[in-house]
């Protein structure tokens, strides 16, 4: 069979069940993903780059079809660094709608041969992002039902760690 890759780029900070959705699903359509965690510093992630990957590897097991990779740059330059011209992208509810097309389109312009596939997970988990994953830990609720057990113990291990305690402490006074 015609080798088929799709690049699943994202922060993953951290990986949720809808995320886990989105993989299950592509392999399905496709031969081999790559899932490329971006730093994404602007957004201050949680968790390091290498943790996110661990937290990854951790949740899917050893499955030949998954590669998980960092990705440090512009996502068009790591397509074209592995020669894979297939994203595929989550697409939650509307609101994910305007970004998602802004980025595929000028994704688009920047490298004309990059598609993007957008997968929509089951609809018990269309409300879940990581963000709110973090809120939910971070005030101390129980996010067992939200995320694999691996990121599950990150994150109550973070809980421990003096500054984020302290910024969780400041966020519930406010
Ligand atoms: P980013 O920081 O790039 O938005 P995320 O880690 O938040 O990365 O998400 C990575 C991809 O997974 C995005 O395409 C996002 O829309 C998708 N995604 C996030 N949460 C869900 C979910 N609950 N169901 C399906 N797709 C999702």
């Amino acid at each position: 069979m015609k080798e088929n890759r799709a690049i699943y780029p994202g922060s993953f900070d951290p990986v949720h069940l809808g995320h886990l959705d989105v993989i299950r699903r592509s392999t399905q359509i496709f031969s081999s993903v790559i899932v490329a965690v971006a730093a994404s510093k602007a957004k201050g992630p949680l968790f390091s780059v290498d943790v996110r990957m661990q937290m990854l590897r951790d949740s899917l097991g050893d499955n030949p079809a998954i590669e998980i990779l960092p990705l440090h740059g512009l996502l068009v330059d790591f397509a074209r660094e592995q020669e894979v011209f297939t994203v595929i992208r989550g697409l939650r509810a509307v609101s994910d709608f305007e970004f998602e097309f802004q980025m595929a389109l000028m994704n688009r312009k920047l490298e004309p041969r990059l598609e993007t596939v957008y997968l929509t997970p089951k609809e018990d988990y269309t409300y879940l992002s990581s963000r709110i994953v973090k809120e939910v830990a971070l005030f101390g609720g129980d996010v067992e039902k939200f995320v694999p057990a691996p990121a599950a113990a990150r994150l109550k291990q973070a809980l421990f760690e003096p500054e984020i305690a302290e910024q969780a402490r400041l966020r519930q006074k406010s």
